[in-house]
């Protein structure tokens, strides 16, 4: 699935990529869940083009978790009906 442009600004931003350092750190790179190398940093409440600009959601550490990249993928299969996205980036309730 693409993700919508307004994400992938967010995920190439320099505040991003500062707060992702800083958690991978305090995880010690390893996954939160297995213990594998955590690669992935996830938000646990998901982002989307509305909460984006929300730094308590977008950018807190408590919203945060180092995941590797297969936990990752569960996580998001798990989660992915309730992530539609419509073709100008919104979020599609279900
Ligand atoms: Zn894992
Ligand atoms: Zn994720």
């Amino acid at each position: 699935m693409r993700k919508p442009k307004e994400l992938h600004r967010f995920y190439k931003s320099t505040q991003w990529q500062v707060v992702r350092e800083i958690k991978i750190r305090a995880a010690n790179g390893k996954c939160e869940r297995c213990g594998a190398l955590g690669k992935e940093v996830h938000h646990k409440i998901r982002l989307t083009v509305l909460n984006l600009t929300n730094p308590e959601i977008s950018l807190n550490q408590e919203n945060l978790e180092l995941l590797c990249n297969k936990c990752h993928n569960e996580e998001h299969k798990r989660f992915s009906k309730q992530q539609q996205f419509d073709e100008d980036g919104n979020l599609i309730s279900r």
